[in-house]
């Protein structure tokens, strides 16, 4: 008896110390290339931003990306991201985490790390006042177009069948495909924001939905979110799944969060 619990805590003991060792590998890779590759945005203001003269990014995103890499001791190189593009990155191994409003979701985790969320936004929908479209009840039968590879179509989707605008009989989370919807409202998916901006000046959709915070910067004269905000959208700093540097990342922004680092972020750039 007392060999196989000698056995059994050799095994534990093995188990934690290969954990550990996994986590100082993938975290000492990083400090061994002296720097932090991280995905950003360019253009939701307040989370990451690029002045495009001096190509200088900005906000929270950014200020922890910078603070992550301090602690590192390392420098930060920053590569724009899509919601498209950025998991293909996280991927390839060009990035070692995404930081770019990028919503947790189940089916998401069960492909990449996640942390705890460092903010909570809420999907709604912009359009041209000349539309006359106000409400989630004027989007029935309306085109709205969204990014590809994002939550958008689907939080739509579930805010409308919700509010008892159309039936839900053929929605499916784990299936839902925004380019098969058609049942009182359908999408145009497209590959970035400024393209669905003037696909909405154009015509070509009757509306744009993505999280607020993305949104804002598309608010110019002549066009108002409609009454509704909907499907709150937790974001977390993405990492590969089974990475050491997962579990660096994570403590890090529980800290953060529980110390006012992160609160101090959102203020300094005007996030609420
Ligand atoms: N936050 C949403 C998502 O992760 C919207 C897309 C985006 O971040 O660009 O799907």
């Amino acid at each position: 008896m007392k060999k196989v619990w000698c056995l059994l805590m050799t095994l534990v003991l093995l188990v934690l110390s290969t954990a550990a060792l996994a986590e100082d590998a993938d975290v000492q890779a990083i400090k061994d290339r002296g720097v932090l590759r991280v995905g950003v945005k360019n253009a939701v203001v307040g989370f990451g931003y690029q002045d495009m003269l001096t190509g200088e990014y900005s906000g929270m995103e950014i200020d922890i990306a910078n603070k992550l890499a301090e602690e590192l001791g390392v420098d930060v190189e920053f590569t724009t991201v899509t919601a498209a593009t950025r998991t293909e990155l996280l991927d390839s191994g060009d990035i070692d985490c995404v930081l770019a409003t990028f919503t947790i979701t189940a089916a998401r985790k069960e492909n990449w790390d996640f942390t705890t969320p460092y903010y909570t936004d809420y999907v709604t929908v912009l359009v041209e006042d000349a539309s006359g479209i106000k409400t989630l009840a004027d989007l029935v039968g309306k085109k709205v177009g969204v990014s590809s590879g994002s939550t958008s179509a689907r939080a739509v989707v579930e805010a409308m069948i919700d509010a008892g605008l159309i039936d839900g009989a053929d929605f499916d989370r784990d299936t839902f495909d925004p380019a098969t919807w058609t049942t009182g409202v359908s999408f145009q998916q497209y590959d970035d924001y400024p393209t669905i901006s003037t696909a909405l000046s154009a015509g070509e959709v009757d509306a744009f939905s993505v999280d607020k915070s993305i949104l804002a910067i598309y608010k110019t004269e002549g066009r108002s979110f409609i009454d509704a905000q909907f499907a709150p959208q937790e974001y977390g700093v993405a990492t590969k799944k089974g990475s050491g540097f997962s579990a660096y990342v994570e403590e890090k922004i529980t800290e953060w969060l529980a110390d006012g680092t992160i609160a101090g972020f959102m203020a300094a750039n005007g996030v609420e």
